[in-house]
């Protein structure tokens, strides 16, 4: 094994009004912090937000989207982008003094985990103005990530993907924010052979 002992990572997901970030929008957010040991095989839950945003004026909609993520029963106004960026940040400049804490040597960067990971980035960046300087530029699939180590071949069915690798998952809160990132978490343990550990 090579690398840092303590890897800070977020995973985060969106829920959206469509799959195009130059016209679609997120409408409800949710990230969980936590700290990778390597060594001790566990994955340290910190920080769990889980909020609604307002929509911006000059979002579009995809009625496919806004079903998929069940927006008519599950909206309500919440948080503008520029204060949910602000909780964003403070969660993510506390996970990096954590891992720096936790570390002999420099500590590693922060890794953004996530399914499709690229998309929930690209949303981030053009509604509210992140950085992608703010994280490891290598994004964290976890899909492509499992594939490889349980031996799937693309194009990956999810629903297979994760029988095999969480027998028994349950996925009722799919395509909530906060549900995906319990499941990104899980994924991600799986693929180290990690204990997702909630303190
Ligand atoms: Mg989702």
């Amino acid at each position: 094994m090579s690398g840092a002992r303590y890897i800070p990572i977020i995973s985060l997901d969106t829920e959206t009004t469509g799959l195009e970030p130059a016209i679609h929008a997120p409408w409800e957010i949710a990230w969980t912090t936590a700290i990778h040991d390597t060594a001790e095989r566990t994955v340290t839950l910190m920080r769990r937000r889980e909020f609604t945003l307002n929509l911006p004026s000059d979002v579009r909609t995809d009625p496919v989207g806004l079903e998929i993520g069940r927006f008519a029963e599950r909206w309500s106004p919440g948080l503008d982008g520029w204060q949910m960026v602000e909780w964003l940040r403070v969660d993510v400049d506390e996970l990096r003094d954590e891992s720096f804490l936790s570390a002999d040597e420099a500590p590693a960067a922060v890794h953004f985990v996530g399914a499709v990971p690229q998309f929930d980035h690209r949303m981030l960046e053009r509604w509210l103005g992140w950085s992608h300087r703010l994280w490891h530029y290598h994004l964290i699939d976890v899909e492509t990530l499992c594939a490889g180590r349980f031996g799937m071949t693309p194009p990956f069915d999810t629903v297979e993907l994760t029988q095999l690798v969480l027998p028994g998952w349950d996925d009722s809160e799919k395509h909530t924010a906060a549900g995906d990132v319990r499941w990104n978490l899980a994924m991600y343990a799986a693929a180290y052979d990690a204990e997702v550990v909630d303190p």
